[in-house]
């Protein structure tokens, strides 16, 4: 037990006298940092040595205590004689411990070859390095050391000053990796500008070849063409419409192309176009065009129909002018010809008939019943000759503008009964449905409405093959009366709709081909035409068809 008593006893002495050692190490630094003394004794393991601090001015003390750089200074064997605060916190050490010791142990391993040299040279010169400082607790932080030799009364020291590079180091950092985000981005932005050039120079070829492409084949068609804007103006013409007019672009220019019009064509013209551009329907228009080299007025059909994107906005509308000059005088003299033929014809017609009444007329119980029946078959061959004489000359008529006839009050209910009596007494095997509705009174020609209605009749019955259900209704479209006639036959195609009051048009089905000249409809439409009417179809190929005119309701 005494020997352990006696070395606590020895050890709360040396305790006492370690705690006095502290305590005037404390005064001493504090001494030395508020400049109440200039020396002090440094124990640097060869005994005690004395050291003066020759610039032992206080302000100055007191101004490197307050900075922010680390300030040390060493004697020749690197103990630290003197350091600040901030060293002491760059070094994570309390200042009392940080004197005394080497300056070395807060150098990385690695970076002390290049330290020892530095030092070595800065006993000669004034130096500045950037050097790496190993805190207490491994943390290492980068500073600028600048050395500088100071005289002291034992001999030569060196004072370190330790500026923290850490901010400057981060700020560094970050603006490297700025800088290389910064050179990713412009890289990738270079890439996207090229790929973009690329894309645009591929297009320009691409617009360059397709615009020639359709000045190519703009210029090397036969008919004039053009293009304009949204809004009308036109801003190409080909060739040919300056080989033909004879105008040169700046006459054609704003509006010129009225030039070339034939003056009683012009407002039809700019009418039905004004009317396209507003509503973003096909124009279509036949008109004449003056040909420059002899002042002649040709015939020319135009079109133009508008080229949308894909909201569906007209971006510009392409036309074309097509020479129909030729055309139109061979439709002249095929008109005149059936004018001629069917007059011509008229008169032998009426005479045979004239003759074969007086044939079943003379001696009448006497005539053989064969010849009684070849009396009944001329009969009806001579009247379907008629019919079609009769449909020659209205066609020939329509076209001379002369097809004239007077107006009374006409009872829908009794033409169409009248109608639908004479059908089933022609086609007896078809089963003719009646949807009448009440008197409806119209102001009409009643034998050119019985023509229209038994055109729809005989065409319902001649275009059902399979099906032999016809209904005829009449019915009230607001102020008007309408009359359709619905069959369940072959049917029409959205094409053959369009086409199908047109003259002359037939469809061209080997399968169904039945006789006839494509008259009957055009007819119809001109008769309700003139009568201020509407006629029309609905059908679908292979369901049948519903063909109706309309009639405004006389209003009692
Ligand atoms: P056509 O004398 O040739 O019958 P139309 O002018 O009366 O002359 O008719 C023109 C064409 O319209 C016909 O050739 C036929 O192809 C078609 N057509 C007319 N009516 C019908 C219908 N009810 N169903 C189907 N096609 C029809």
């Amino acid at each position: 037990m005494e020997p352990s008593k006696a070395t606590y006893e020895q050890l709360v002495s040396q305790n006492e006298e370690l705690k006095i050692q502290l305590e005037e190490a404390n005064d001493t630094i504090d001494a030395i940092r508020t400049g109440q003394i200039d020396a002090l004794i440094v124990n640097d393991g060869d005994g005690h040595q004395l050291y003066t601090l020759k610039t032992a001015d206080q302000t100055y003390r007191v101004f490197i205590e307050k900075m922010n750089e680390g300030a040390v200074t060493i004697n020749q064997q690197g103990l630290i004689l003197y350091a600040n605060t901030s060293f002491a916190g760059l070094v994570g050490l309390p200042l009392e411990k940080a004197i005394g010791i080497k300056f070395h142990s807060f150098i990385a391993d690695d970076a002390r070859e290049l330290f020892d040299r530095v030092i070595a040279g800065a006993w000669q010169d004034d130096c500045k390095e950037e050097i790496q400082l190993v805190g207490q607790n491994g943390k290492l932080t980068p500073c600028l050391l600048s050395c500088n030799t100071i005289d002291l009364d034992e001999g030569v020291a060196l004072s370190l000053i330790l500026t923290d590079l850490s901010i400057l180091k981060e700020t560094e950092n970050q603006l490297k990796i700025r800088n290389q985000q910064l050179a990713a981005a412009h890289q990738a932005t270079e890439k996207l500008n090229n790929e973009l050039e690329d894309t645009v120079r591929a297009r320009t070829k691409e617009l360059f070849v397709s615009r020639e492409h359709f000045k190519y084949l703009a210029n090397n068609i036969p008919q004039m063409t053009w293009t304009n804007t949204p809004k009308g103006e036109f801003d190409y013409y080909n060739q040919q419409w300056y080989d033909y007019t004879g105008l040169s672009l700046d006459e054609t220019k704003n509006m010129g192309w009225k030039l070339a019009l034939h003056p009683d064509d012009l407002n039809r013209t700019v009418e039905k176009f004004r009317s396209s551009l507003k509503t973003g329907e096909i124009f279509e228009v036949e008109n004449r065009y003056k040909r420059g080299s002899d002042g002649a007025y040709r015939w020319h059909l135009n079109r133009a129909v508008p080229l949308r994107n894909e909201n569906n906005e007209i971006v510009f509308w392409v036309g074309t002018a097509t020479d129909i000059e030729e055309r139109k005088k061979e439709m002249e003299r095929k008109d005149e010809f059936i004018g001629i033929a069917s007059h011509e014809l008229k008169t032998p017609l009426t005479s045979l008939k004239g003759y074969l009444q007086l044939i079943s007329a003379y001696k009448k119980d006497e005539l053989p019943p064969v010849v009684k029946q070849y009396v009944e078959k001329a009969n009806n061959s001579l009247n379907k000759l008629q019919r079609l004489i009769n449909d020659l000359l209205d066609v020939s008529k329509i076209q001379a503008g002369k097809l004239e006839y007077g107006f009374a009050r006409v009872d829908i209910a009794e033409l169409v009964k009248n109608c639908s009596e004479n059908a089933r007494l022609i086609h007896p095997d078809t089963n003719f449905i009646i949807h009448d509705g009440s008197n409806y009174i119209v102001i009409a020609n009643a034998e050119r409405l019985e023509q229209v209605l038994m055109n729809f009749i005989n065409n319902a019955v001649k275009y059902s093959p399979q099906n032999k259900d016809v209904i005829i209704e009449t019915s009230l479209n607001g102020n008007n009366v309408r009359v359709a006639v619905t069959d369940f036959g072959i049917g029409l195609s959205a094409v053959q709709k369009e086409r199908i009051f047109e003259r002359f048009y037939r469809v061209e089905d080997k399968k169904y081909m039945t006789s006839g000249l494509g008259m009957g409809l055009y007819i119809c439409a001109e008769i309700i035409s003139y009568h201020n009417g509407t006629i029309g179809v609905e059908s679908e190929a292979g369901k049948g068809s519903t063909f109706y005119f309309e009639l405004p309701l006389v209003e009692d």
